[in-house]
């Protein structure tokens, strides 16, 4: 690690949890120069729902660069794009009614964020954003001023002039509704908001997940008041909670939804904003980036909407998600004071919270040093995060957690 030390930035941050020179990784599983093998509960923080190097997605992807295919264009047209635009409304959005536009923004998830707030604002020519604490959008200036995570103890805010934090469902120590306070926001009589921006469950947040009906009122709120809703599905999407869209549960449709991370299925960068036509107002030019729709993330893009074709991977997702829960909901009764129940989440993000930062520190740490590599999140790093592959053998998904037992052990 000393060439890192000497000449990467002190930024680095998950080099730090898990102290490996990754040379390969093959499904859920990555390799080390130590020669070492880990199992993958990380997933590339949610970048690699179908695993690590999908055999489809990287023979399609040879194949295109072999041929020369075109890799970059800006947003001129590509046959590549071509056929990424017609797989996806036709396996995705046409099958949900939904009439969504697509609109591709810089690589990043943080990159959809602010085109999706600049579509807001522009369509409905007012400024302010509801947002919900403990929600985190990225780490540019606009995504940060409507994030209450993501900033370090003591780092002065962002600019939040236009922003309004509200409790988000489930915020620890509410017994009442909390969307009370955006509706008597919205009828108020003072200015309206352009826009209000959620996940539905709050990913970096420490895995909160929203109430499928809590989620059905915010919808409601948002159209009466001519409220744009903005879902930002840039971790829980891409089949994360077993449905391609995690509101789908709830029978929603957003006006705007922000994906990247597994857009690409295989870890390529790539972000598009969905948006419904009323809203898709901007000039030609008024956003644009120099790597919007990366062409070879199309590529990969297109061969990773296989999985979408029939519903075996959403079920395959329930029945993992099932065997998660029953295996933290095990490792809480061996560690009663230690964890903290119930377990959190739904579909395959999943949390186990325990009584501190620290602790869950040790046990990510013991279970790296055993071969599992699992993060930590939440307000104050306090809950351990199951994030696998949706694609992650059985074997090995019970083998993660029996590591995450013994971890807890060890770190006690
Ligand atoms: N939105 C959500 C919900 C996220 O979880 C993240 C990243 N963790 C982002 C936006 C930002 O994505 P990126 O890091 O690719 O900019």
């Amino acid at each position: 690690m000393e060439i890192f030390e000497r000449l990467e930035s002190a930024v680095r941050f998950y080099a730090r949890s898990f102290p490996e020179v990754f040379v390969s990784a093959k499904g859920a599983r990555l390799r080390g120069r130590s020669g070492r093998e880990y199992i993958d509960f990380f997933s590339g923080a949610g970048a690699l729902n179908y695993g690590h190097n999908d055999e489809g997605m990287k023979q399609a992807l040879i194949a295109y660069l072999s041929g020369d295919g075109v890799v970059h264009t800006l947003d001129m047209a590509s046959e590549a794009k071509e056929t990424f635009l017609t797989a996806f409304k036709e396996t995705i959005l046409e099958p949900r009614g939904m009439d969504h536009r697509m609109l591709f923004t810089g690589p990043t998830g943080t990159n959809a964020v602010e085109a999706a707030l600049k579509l807001a604002r522009k369509a409905t020519g007012r400024k302010t954003v509801v947002s919900f604490l403990d929600g985190f959008h990225g780490m540019t200036a606009g995504a940060l001023a409507v994030s209450r995570r993501g900033l370090a103890p003591g780092d002065p805010l962002p600019s939040v002039g236009d922003s309004v934090f509200l409790l988000y469902d489930g915020a620890k120590g509410n017994n009442f509704d909390t969307l009370d306070e955006m509706a008597s926001l919205l009828s108020s009589g003072g200015d309206l908001p352009a826009a209000c921006i959620v996940e539905t469950i709050q990913a970096e947040g420490g895995i909160v997940a929203a109430s499928m009906d809590w989620l059905r009122r915010l919808r409601g709120l948002c159209t009466e008041a001519g409220v744009v809703l903005i879902v930002d599905d840039v971790q829980t999407g891409c089949g994360r909670t077993g449905t391609f869209f995690s509101f789908e549960p709830a029978g929603i449709v957003p006006d705007i939804v922000c994906l990247s991370k597994s857009l690409s299925g295989m870890g390529l960068p790539m972000a598009m904003v969905l948006v419904r036509p009323a809203f898709d107002r901007l000039e030609p030019g008024e956003h644009t980036g120099t790597f919007r729709g990366h062409v070879p993330a199309f590529i990969t893009a297109t061969e990773a909407l296989r999985f979408w074709h029939d519903d075996n991977l959403t079920r395959e997702v329930e029945a993992k998600a099932k065997i998660v829960k029953s295996g933290l909901e095990r490792i809480i009764e061996n560690h009663p004071g230690t964890l903290v129940p119930p377990v959190r989440g739904r579909g395959l993000i999943q949390g186990l919270e325990t009584r501190s930062g620290e602790t869950a520190k040790r046990i990510s740490a013991e279970a790296f040093a055993r071969g599992l590599i699992i993060e930590t999140t939440g307000p104050e790093q306090e809950v351990l995060k199951v994030l696998c592959p949706l694609t992650i053998p059985e074997t090995d998904l019970k083998a993660g957690l029996t590591i995450l037992d013994e971890a807890v052990t060890a770190a006690v």
